[in-house]
């Protein structure tokens, strides 16, 4: 290969490394906002959603950011039960929140008191984004450094490795907990439905982004978004690295309170998971929180919780 060919391609892999992440969350944005301006909202979410699947499946395999996060972790049974679960966990508290009457005593009705309903689309979907994301940064730091609430989100970060299949891989509770966080707020605002479902989709976009194990770059975008290398970071052993970026879309809440975490000169750890017992089945995953004392102790790990208990303050 000549120089000039070298050099050519060399920047043509750059551009695909940078071009990556806002090309993928661009078309998926395209294809819900047509699916949206048909009247069919749900729809296209779900078809742009398996588009957006099967694209990481291909690119993980063509480009790995981890190659030994290619191999097998046993997980696939346990990763797709969670998934299913919390999807169900999910649908069953929106129907008991709407047949309640909660959602409307709330006001979660088109245009509340003043949410800005003649601003921009794009307006109101960021307004919705930081709103919800306050509730579920909380959510997501408390599931870190309060121990109760940790057991549930271990099932999570009890992965050893991140591809886009173990975006679901939450403990139905930890998921119902961030529903519960940041819900609320959008209610109480009045966001319209249609901006709710914007808010959604763009959580689920982002949520199947960050755990993808494809090789990307992402330069300026890490000060606003949370991308594959930052929550890279978040599932490090290293609590130093790991008790950090909490925000589920955005960094806007880790930046105002101090827990915003990159570090540009060495990549995140290819070695991730918790320092706790885990069982390897689904039923054991999700009994094993309610049980934590117990089961840690017969897995003779009695000593994790104290561990994980001082590291936390430590790192407060
Ligand atoms: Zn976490
Ligand atoms: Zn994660």
């Amino acid at each position: 290969m000549s120089d000039a060919a070298r050099s050519g391609s060399k920047t043509l892999g750059t551009l695909v490394d940078f071009g990556l992440w806002p090309a993928l969350m661009t078309g998926a944005c395209t294809g819900l906002a047509w699916g949206m301006a048909h009247g069919r909202g749900p729809l296209a979410f779900n078809i742009v959603y398996l588009l957006l699947a099967s694209a990481l499946f291909w690119l993980e395999r063509r480009r790995p950011h981890e190659t030994e996060w290619l191999e097998s972790d046993g997980q696939v049974g346990p990763d797709l039960a969670h998934t299913l679960f919390t999807k169900i966990a999910v649908q069953v508290t929106v129907v008991a929140l709407t047949n309640f009457g909660i959602v409307q005593q709330l006001g979660a009705r088109d245009g509340g008191a003043w949410w800005p309903e003649g601003a921009p689309v794009f307006v109101q979907v960021g307004l919705g984004l930081v709103l919800v994301e306050f509730g579920l940064y909380w959510a997501h730091r408390l599931g870190h450094e309060w121990l109760p609430l940790w057991r549930f989100h271990a099932v999570h970060h009890s992965s050893t490795k991140l591809w886009f299949f173990n975006t679901g891989r939450f403990h139905f509770v930890d998921t119902l907990k961030s529903m519960v966080f940041a819900m609320p707020l959008l209610m109480v605002a009045g966001a319209p439905g249609d901006i709710i479902i914007w808010v959604s989709a763009i959580t689920a976009f982002i949520g199947i982004l960050t755990h993808c194990n494809v090789r990307m770059r992402f330069g300026w975008l890490n000060y606003v978004f949370n991308t594959p290398g930052l929550h890279r970071w978040h599932h490090s052993m290293d609590l130093r690295e790991g008790n950090k970026n909490y925000g589920e879309n955005l960094v806007l809440w880790d930046l105002m309170f101090g827990t915003y975490f990159d570090d540009t000169r060495r990549r995140p750890p290819a070695k991730i998971g918790i320092r706790e017992a885990m069982p390897a089945t689904f039923w054991g995953q999700l009994v094993a929180p309610f049980v934590w004392r117990r089961f840690q102790a017969e897995q003779g790990n009695g000593r994790g919780e104290e561990t994980k208990k001082a590291d936390g303050k430590s790192r407060a």
